[in-house]
């Protein structure tokens, strides 16, 4: 079995607001023929800069739960009490099928668990802030939740950076280019990516 052939998928995750859609934005464009977003399910509503279908497909409770029943997820979570997200089988084989390696963009817990599916097919990064204060510092700063949101993201984030720490492949946040390098060249000798 050749690479391209081989189901590998690049997992960038982490607590919310710690950097992982901009990083895997620069990924995307600096290997715009490789990668291709997996779009999660979610029953929260779309902020006002999202595109449905492109950055999440907003779906009811009632259907979220009903295709988990199916079996359509290959991992979901209950990331905040009552707000769900999940990665579809379809999605991710339809992008293997394509050539295309698929980038997420979710939550440690969930990532985990594609850790124990795929193995080393899985090549997932944990990226985590300098400090709580600076995650919240930056929620605040991209003005795109309520108050209780943020608290609600931050009040999560001490548990996720512990589990990060046990990650083969952690990166401190920062803005900076430095983590989109880190990520490159963790990356970029196992996918065999042109330099
Ligand atoms: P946000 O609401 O800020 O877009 O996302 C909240 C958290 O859910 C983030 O950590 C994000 O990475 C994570 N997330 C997004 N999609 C999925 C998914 O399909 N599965 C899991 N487990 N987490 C997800």
């Amino acid at each position: 079995m050749n690479l391209k052939e081989m189901k590998y998928l690049v997992i960038l995750a982490g607590p919310s607001g710690v950097g992982k859609s901009h990083n895997g934005d620069l990924l995307m464009k600096r290997h715009p023929d490789r990668f291709v977003f997996s779009v999660s399910d979610t029953t929260r509503p779309l902020r006002p800069h999202e595109v449905e279908g492109e950055n999440y497909c907003r779906i009811t409770t009632e259907q979220f739960l009903a295709n988990a029943e199916q079996g359509l997820y290959i991992e979901s979570e209950e990331v905040y009490p009552g707000i769900w997200y999940g990665t579809r089988r379809d999605k991710l084989e339809a992008i293997w099928d394509f050539g295309r390696t698929p980038l997420l963009d979710i939550d440690l817990y969930g990532a985990n668990k594609l850790r124990g599916i795929f193995g080393e097919l899985a090549i997932a990064i944990a990226m985590i802030p300098p400090s709580i204060e600076t995650l919240e510092d930056w929620l605040r700063k991209r003005k795109t939740e309520t108050e209780e949101a943020i608290k609600r993201r931050i009040a999560k984030a001490p548990q996720e950076i512990e589990a990060a720490k046990l990650w083969p492949h952690v990166i401190v946040s920062e803005r900076s280019q430095k983590p989109i390098q880190e990520i490159l060249e963790i990356i970029t000798p196992v996918l065999k990516l042109p330099f």
